[in-house]
C-alpha cells in the first residue's frame, strides 16, 4: 500500500459518489437540507485536483493534506467530520511509508474515533457513524486475524451495507434530522449512504488491484 493507492482511491470514490448522485441527493432532501451530495462532490473534486501533489508523498503527509483540503473546501456538518478522519488517520500512519493491512485498519479506526469525538455522536444516532464504527471494528478484527482480501472485502461491504440500512429505522439524535423527530423514520441517513458508497468503492479497488 502506498500513496498511489490513495490517488486511485480518490478517483474510485469520486466516480462511485457521482454514480450514486440520485440516492444521496434525495436522502438529504428528505431528512436534511439537501446539500449533502453537493458537499461531498465538492470534496471529491478538490481531492482529485490535489491528487498530483500527493503522488510520491508518504501516507501521513498525504492524509494531512487531504484533511486540510477538505476542511477548507467542504462545508456542512460532514466537511469538518471527514477532514478530522483524514487528519487523525495521518497521525496514526506517521512514519510508515507503506503501512500493512493491520496498520491501515488501526489508522482507519483512529480516523473514525476522531469523527466520533468531534461529532459527539455514537452508534444508533442515525449518522455516518452507524456505518463507520462497525466497519472500523470489523476491519481491525479481520486484519488482526489475517483474513484474506476476498473475505475481508466481502465482510466489510456487508457490514457497511447493514449499518447504512439500519439507519432507516432510527430516530436521529444528532445532525439536522434530529429536529424531524419521527418524520425521519423510514429514511436512510445521507452521510451513512455516502460512507457505504465510498467503502464499497475502496473494497472493489482493493480487489481489482491485488
Ligand atoms: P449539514 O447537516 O450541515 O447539512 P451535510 O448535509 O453535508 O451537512 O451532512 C449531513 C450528514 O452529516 C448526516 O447525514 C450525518 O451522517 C452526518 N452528521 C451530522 N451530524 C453529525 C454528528 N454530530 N456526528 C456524526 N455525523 C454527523
Ligand atoms: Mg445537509
Amino acid at each position: 500500500m502506498n500513496t498511489n493507492s490513495i490517488v486511485a482511491g480518490i478517483a474510485a470514490v469520486q466516480s462511485a459518489v457521482l454514480a450514486s448522485e440520485a440516492d444521496i441527493e434525495s436522502l438529504d432532501r428528505a431528512i436534511g437540507d439537501g446539500d449533502h451530495f453537493v458537499n461531498v462532490r465538492r470534496g471529491c473534486e478538490a481531492l482529485a485536483a490535489l491528487a498530483p501533489q500527493l503522488v510520491g508523498l508518504a501516507f501521513a503527509p498525504a492524509c494531512q493534506q487531504i484533511g486540510t483540503k477538505l476542511l477548507s473546501t467542504v462545508g456542512g456538518a460532514s466537511g469538518p467530520l471527514f477532514a478530522s478522519f483524514f487528519l487523525a488517520m495521518g497521525k496514526e500512519l506517521d512514519g510508515a511509508d507503506e503501512p500493512d493491512g493491520r496498520h491501515f485498519a488501526r489508522a482507519f479506526a483512529a480516523g473514525v474515533e476522531a469523527i466520533r469525538s468531534r461529532g459527539k455522536a455514537d452508534v444508533g444516532e442515525k449518522t455516518m457513524l452507524d456505518v463507520l464504527i462497525p466497519v472500523a471494528r470489523l476491519l481491525v478484527r479481520l486484519t488482526e486475524a489475517g483474513a484474506d482480501i476476498d473475505t475481508l472485502t466481502a465482510k466489510v461491504k456487508e457490514e457497511a451495507r447493514g449499518g447504512m440500512l439500519a439507519t432507516k429505522d432510527m430516530m436521529a439524535t444528532k445532525g439536522r434530522a434530529q429536529y424531524l423527530g419521527e418524520r425521519a423514520l423510514g429514511h436512510i441517513d445521507p452521510g451513512a449512504k455516502t460512507c457505504e458508497v465510498a467503502i464499497v468503492a475502496i473494497c472493489d479497488l482493493a480487489l481489482a488491484s491485488r
